[in-house]
């Protein structure tokens, strides 16, 4: 083979047979970004934890040149890491917020009523489906996670507790539970077996029913450098371009589509059946011809990526590396999944970071997967008054630098590390 670049050449060395895509089976012949090795980035450790071995995995990015489906390979196992899982989406008041709109949209637009049947998959706590309750329409939560599944069960949310695929729609169809609407939030990137999981969604599908799919835009990422929000539990990153080539392989189209600022920037699409009489929104089209102005159907565009990203870690160590020469402190804010893809492919440890602060008390008194930063109470920080604070969840960046400014009266500095480093003051005007 001839060799054409560094990532070929890089590929080379790794693997002699290229993986199939997880999409279209095509051999994944290109890197996007290759992240090092690092420990699945939810794992956050108890303090008897932190003297012992930790399982690091491949954080290497591919995308398919025939479907542009970026993905990663299924290193961790989906049963390991979502059938007791920590986050119960109705911590998040902005995120039930996001539902109870989605609701009252829905029901609007599709014209939901007592005879209609809303099924979620991946419904978590039924942060969502309790909203279609004061419509009084019937719906059925589909969730792995035991413990989640039983909160939603507790608030009156009816759930099923399993993974969903062909073989549960095609169960679920020949009970009488076909659906007028079926919502999958921030599920479709979790999904090992894509084909099986959206063969179930073409099944269960009444005639003129809808699903809409939620998930982070590799355009987004790409435009904006969010590599810190590729990790293990994401096996697949999409654009428009790649949901339309997956929705025609089961017999279904893009109708509709809808970009959010959620998760750094998302698409809400809108799918039905071939043979649906719904109309297609011209913002199909718009934002197709968009993905390919960006070049999103060229493997150059993701594989320039990997530079990028090596360029903001030589950005952020080096600033780290002079403050610290200069004898200053740092310490993190926040303790998000993105965090730790960040601190271990820059291997930023407690060299450069004292301690980092996060306001789930679940992780207070725990360690960073990898680097091993401590996570403690928010409070930390004014206690401590650090002269730079890092801040991981980089999305929250205005609500923290307000934050910050109000409280910490000795004037810290902010650091933003993405999309590039920047240095902002909390005190006077930011540059
Ligand atoms: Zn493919």
């Amino acid at each position: 083979m001839t060799i054409h670049s560094v990532h070929d050449l890089h590929e080379d060395t790794i693997s002699v047979d290229p993986a199939p895509c997880r999409l279209c089976g095509s051999p994944l012949n290109h890197m996007m970004i290759d992240l090092g090795m690092s420990p699945p980035c939810e794992s956050f450790l108890l303090p008897e934890l932190v003297d012992s071995a930790e399982t690091f995995y491949p954080l290497r990015v591919m995308v398919c040149d025939q479907c542009w489906l970026v993905q990663l390979r299924e290193y961790v196992d989906p049963r390991e890491i979502f059938t007791e899982y920590a986050y119960f989406s109705s911590y998040s008041t902005s995120w039930v917020d996001h539902a109870r709109r989605y609701a009252e949209m829905a029901v609007a637009r599709f014209g939901l009523g007592g005879e209609s049947l809303v099924v979620e998959l991946a419904s978590n706590d039924g942060y969502l489906l309790q909203h279609f309750a004061p419509f009084n329409i019937p719906v059925l939560g589909v969730e792995p996670a035991a413990n989640v599944a039983e909160a939603a069960e507790a608030r009156g949310v009816p759930t099923l507790v399993e993974f969903f695929g062909a073989e549960m729609a095609t169960r679920m169809v020949s009970e009488g539970r076909a659906a007028d609407l079926i919502v999958g939030n921030n599920v479709l990137a979790q999904v090992p077996d894509l084909n099986d999981f959206v063969a179930g969604i073409a099944i269960l599908l009444k005639p003129e029913g809808v699903a809409t799919l939620e998930f982070p835009h590799v355009g987004r990422l790409l435009a904006e450098n969010q590599f810190d929000t590729i990790y293990h539990e994401h096996y697949s990153y999409f654009s428009l371009l790649t949901i339309e080539k997956m929705a025609a392989r089961h017999g279904l189209r893009v109708i509709d589509v809808e970009e959010l600022p959620t998760h750094g920037g998302s698409l809400r699409v809108f799918l039905a059946r071939d043979g649906s009489d719904r109309d297609t929104s011209d913002a199909v089209t718009a934002l197709r011809d968009r993905e390919l102005a960006e070049g999103l159907d060229r493997v150059e565009t993701y594989t320039a990526f990997d530079e990028r990203a090596r360029r903001t870690k030589r950005e952020l160590l080096s600033f780290l590396i002079a403050a610290k020469d200069e004898g200053k402190t740092i310490c993190g804010y926040g303790a998000p999944g993105k965090g730790n893809t960040l601190l271990n492919y820059c291997g930023i440890g407690r060299d450069f970071l004292d301690f980092t602060v996060d306001r789930n008390p679940y992780k207070h008194g725990r360690y960073t997967p990898g680097m091993h930063i401590p996570i403690r109470p928010v409070d930390a920080i004014m206690a401590a008054r650090p002269d730079y604070i890092l801040i991981l969840p980089w999305n929250l960046r205005d609500e923290i630098v307000a934050q910050l400014s109000r409280t910490a009266d000795w004037g810290p500095k902010i650091v933003v590390p993405i999309p590039h480093v920047e240095i902002l003051e909390t005190r006077g005007d930011s540059k």
